[in-house]
C-alpha cells in the first residue's frame, strides 16, 4: 500500500500525521518528499546511514564547435541559455534538463555535465525506515529530488509519503502512483480553500482521497459540509488540544506519548485499505 499524506496549504500538521501514522504501523517506510523543507526527521531520532547526491544534467558547450547561431537559446523554453558575442552562457538554475538545445544544435556542440542539486538521505528509527530528500539552497528543481526519494521505495513495505504542501508539480510528482491520498486540513476558510484545490488536482490524477481534520474544534463547519456534499470520506479528527500541541512543539510524535492515538492511526490505515478495495 502506498499512501501519500498531503495538504493544500502548509502548516496543517501534514508531517505530524505522516509520522504518527508511520510509527503506529508495522513494516513501514516513510518517504519525506517535502524536499524544500524536510522535517519528518525532526520528529524521529533516526540513525542516518547514508547520503547520496542527486544530480541533473546541464548543457556543456564545446566553444570550439559553437558558431553562436542562437538556435539552442531560441529552443530553450526556460531561458537557460544566452548567446553573447563569441560566448554561450548556461544558467544551470533555470535548466530543466529537457535536452531540446542539444537536439537543435546544428554543430553537435552540446554535451552534458552533472550539476548537483541536492541529496537523498536514508536512516532508521528502530524498525521504521526514513528516506528524505534535501534540495540545496537556491536550487529550484524539487522534482528530480522527489524522484530520487521515490526510487528508494521498497515494494514489500507499506509506504507513506509526506508530500510538499500545495498542488503544484512537486505534489503531483509525489502522489503519482499512490494508492490513496490523505489530505490534512484544518476547519477554517483558508483550510477549505486550499483543500478544494488539492481535491481538484487529485480528481484529475484519479487518486482516491480522504480527509483528516487537524485542530478540530477551531474555526467553523465549512470543511465538514464540503466533505459531506462532495462525498469525501472524513477519516480522522485530531482535536486542538494542549497536550498534542506541547508534544508537537518539542518535536515528539504524540502517538508515542499518547498510546490511544496509535490505535486511531491504525484504524485510519484500515479505513484507507477498505476504501482502496472499493
Ligand atoms: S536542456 Fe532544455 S532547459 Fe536545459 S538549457 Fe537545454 S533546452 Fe534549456
Ligand atoms: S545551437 Fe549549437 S552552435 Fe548554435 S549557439 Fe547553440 S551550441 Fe552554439
Amino acid at each position: 500500500m502506498i499512501v501519500t499524506v498531503a495538504s493544500g496549504k502548509g502548516g496543517t500538521g501534514k508531517t505530524s500525521v505522516a509520522v504518527n501514522m508511520a510509527l503506529s504501523l508495522e513494516n513501514v517506510q516513510l518517504l519525506d518528499c517535502d524536499v524544500e523543507e524536510p522535517n519528518a526527521y525532526l520528529f524521529l531520532d533516526a540513525d542516518l546511514q547514508h547520503t547520496e547526491p542527486v544530480y541533473t544534467s546541464i548543457p556543456l558547450v564545446d566553444q570550439q564547435k559553437c558558431v553562436y547561431c542562437g538556435e539552442c537559446s531560441r529552443a530553450c523554453q526556460f531561458n537557460a541559455l544566452f548567446v553573447a558575442p563569441q560566448k554561450l552562457l548556461v544558467f544551470p538554475e533555470l535548466c530543466h534538463s529537457c535536452g531540446g538545445c542539444a537536439m537543435v544544435c546544428p554543430q553537435a556542440a552540446i554535451s552534458w555535465e552533472k550539476h548537483r542539486i541536492g541529496a537523498v538521505k536514508v536512516g532508521f528509527a528502530d524498525d521504521l525506515q526514513l528516506v528524505y530528500g534535501e534540495l540545496e539552497v537556491g536550487k529550484p528543481l524539487a522534482v528530480p529530488i522527489i524522484k530520487a526519494v521515490k526510487n528508494k521505495m521498497v515494494a514489500s513495505k507499506n509506504v507513506i509519503l509526506d508530500s510538499p504542501p500545495g498542488a503544484s508539480c512537486p505534489f503531483v510528482e509525489t502522489v503519482r502512483g499512490s494508492d490513496f491520498c490523505v489530505l490534512v486540513t484544518e476547519p477554517t476558510p483558508f483550510g477549505l480553500h486550499d483543500l478544494k484545490i488539492a481535491v481538484q488536482a487529485l480528481e484529475k490524477l484519479k487518486v482516491p482521497l480522504g480527509v483528516v481534520v487537524n485542530r478540530a474544534g477551531i474555526g467553523d463547519r465549512q470543511v465538514y459540509d464540503y466533505c459531506q456534499t462532495q462525498n469525501i470520506p472524513l477519516l480522522l479528527e485530531i482535536p486542538y488540544q494542549r497536550r498534542i500541541a506541547e508534544l508537537y512543539s518539542k518535536g515528539i510524535p504524540f502517538s508515542t506519548e499518547m498510546p490511544e492515538w496509535r490505535e486511531k492511526f491504525q484504524t485510519l490505515f484500515s479505513k484507507i485499505e477498505e476504501l482502496t478495495k472499493k
